[in-house]
Order: C-alpha cells, then sequence, then structure tokens
C-alpha cells in the first residue's frame, strides 16, 4: 500500500501551545502533512518562531492566535472562534496541547492561587475552547479530530503532583463525556493521548536532576500525534492512547 505522504492536505487544524515543545513540534508535523495549522499561545514571539519554520519550509501558511488560556470570561472564547469562523469557516481537527505545571508539593502546602491557575489553564480553558470551536469542527466537510493531551499522572495518582495530576484526570473525563455526546451523532473523534517523557521545558521542570539527553524528543512520538489527527484513524473514538506506544506500532 502507498503511504499518503499528505494525510492533512487542505485540512485546517489548530494547535494549542503551538510556541514551544510538543506543541510546536507537532504544529510543524501537520503543516508537513499539508494542513494549514493555527497556532495559538500565550508567547506572541514564541509563535512568530514556529510561524517562521513553517514558512522556511515553503508549507502551508500558517496562521497565529495569541490567546491566554488563563482567560476565564468565556465571552472571549466566543470570540476566538467566531474569529477563526470568519478566516476559515470550519475546523478539521484541534490537538488541546497547551498546558502548565504548576508545583510539585504536598496538597498540604500546594499553594491556592497555584491550584486556580493550573485549573484554569488545564481544563477550564480547554472546556471553554472546545465548547466554541465545536460547531466549527461539525461543519468539517469530512471526519474532524479533537486530541487532548494527558499524561501518566492523569491515570494514576502520584504524590506531590498536586493540581497538574488532578487536571489531566479531569482532561480524561472532559474527553470522555464529549467522546460519549458525539458517539453515532457526529464525525467528530475524540481521543487522549499521553506523550510520555518528551524532551521540554516542562520535563525540565518537574525532573530537574535528570539529564535531557536522556529523555526521547518531540519528533519521536509524531506518528502517533499525526495518526490520530488523520483520516487514517477514522475509527478510533474515546480513547486514551499512549503515544509512545502508538509510534512504536505504527514504525
Ligand atoms: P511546554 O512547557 O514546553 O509547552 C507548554 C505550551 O503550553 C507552551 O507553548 C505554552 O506557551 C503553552 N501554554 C502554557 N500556558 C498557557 C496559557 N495560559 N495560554 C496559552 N498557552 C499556554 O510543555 P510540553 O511541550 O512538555 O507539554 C505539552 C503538553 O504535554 C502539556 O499538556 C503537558 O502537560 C503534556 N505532557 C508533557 C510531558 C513531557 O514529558 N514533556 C509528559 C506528559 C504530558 P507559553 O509559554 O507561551 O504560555
Amino acid at each position: 500500500m502507498v503511504e499518503n505522504a499528505q494525510p492533512l492536505a487542505d485540512r485546517v487544524i489548530l494547535v494549542t501551545g503551538a510556541g514551544y515543545g510538543i506543541g510546536r513540534t507537532a504544529a510543524l508535523t501537520y503543516a508537513r502533512a499539508g494542513a494549514t495549522v493555527i497556532l495559538l499561545g500565550r508567547t506572541q514571539e514564541a509563535l512568530n518562531d514556529t510561524y517562521d519554520l513553517i514558512e522556511a519550509e515553503s508549507l502551508p501558511q500558517p496562521a497565529v492566535l495569541p490567546f491566554d488560556l488563563e482567560e476565564s470570561d468565556e465571552d472571549k472564547y466566543r470570540l476566538l472562534a467566531e474569529a477563526i469562523d470568519e478566516n476559515f469557516g470550519h475546523l478539521d481537527g484541534v490537538l488541546l496541547n497547551a498546558g502548565v505545571l504548576g508545583q510539585r508539593a504536598p496538597l498540604q502546602t500546594y499553594h491556592w492561587e497555584t491550584w486556580q491557575k493550573v485549573m484554569q489553564i488545564n481544563v477550564n480553558g480547554q472546556f471553554a475552547l472546545i465548547k466554541h470551536l465545536l460547531p466549527l469542527l461539525q461543519a468539517a466537510p469530512a471526519d474532524a479530530s479533537v486530541i487532548f493531551t494527558s499524561s501518566s499522572v492523569g491515570r494514576q495518582g502520584r504524590a506531590y503532583w498536586g493540581a497538574y495530576s488532578v487536571s489531566k484526570f479531569a482532561t480524561e473525563g472532559l474527553m470522555q463525556v464529549l467522546a460519549d455526546e458525539l458517539e453515532n451523532t457526529s464525525q467528530v473523534r475524540v481521543n487522549s493521548l499521553n506523550p510520555g517523557g518528551t524532551r521540554t521545558t516542562m520535563r525540565a521542570m518537574a525532573y530537574p536532576a535528570e539529564d535531557p539527553a536522556s529523555v526521547p524528543e518531540a519528533e519521536d512520538i509524531m506518528p502517533a500525534y499525526l495518526y490520530l489527527m488523520s483520516p487514517q484513524s477514522g475509527d478510533i473514538h474515546g480513547q486514551a492512547l499512549n503515544a509512545r506506544d502508538l509510534a512504536e506500532t505504527l514504525a
């Protein structure tokens, strides 16, 4: 069988947290697969750098969309979705990748403000985004794919991971509820992906004593991110997957 080198041709894909780490690599991967990528993140300069990487390879021109997921005014999310609608008319995929680590501390001493911030960005912001983007996903001409980003500590609680761990459990819950709501009623597929330990700023913050060279790079898990976003995974819905395992299966 000849593999399709451009499985995302003519598709519009939103990637959150596209300025750094896994999100930047995923945005570049999707652009190489033919997608027009909307780059969402908090830091404009970082998004511009990802834009330049995509432009340097003469790939479909991306769009830069600075947005802070700490925003708690729901109207801002509605306006964001309206702006995407005006420019693109539909969405074929969303990678909900942006997230923050918060503190590594026992619950007894965990800062209330940090807890609120992590839950706002990692859970509430994702909910508000997906709520307002759903009509655009449902307007996709073919199938559309939503990927939530989980973590090992979102599937098994671990001491000192506090709000981050709890927020990733909530992410799995969000995925399951949405997947069940869309089951048999929509061409929108919804899954969660645990990247596994990956060499990024967040990983270095979580494990300061670790040698970064010993941790796999984001590039290594991209086959899983591409497969789940593309029509090739059309029958996968409502599943909690591990990127490392999936990438190995696909190799
Ligand atoms: P990074 O810290 O490298 O990148 C996180 C991204 O999220 C950045 O682009 C950041 O942009 C964005 N972001 C953070 N806060 C906000 C905000 N308020 N509004 C908009 N964007 C925001 O992390 P990784 O690439 O390592 O992580 C990506 C995802 O993978 C996360 O969800 C993480 O929990 C998950 N993960 C990562 C693992 C790893 O080993 N790396 C393991 C398991 C899960 P900016 O800095 O501009 O705010």
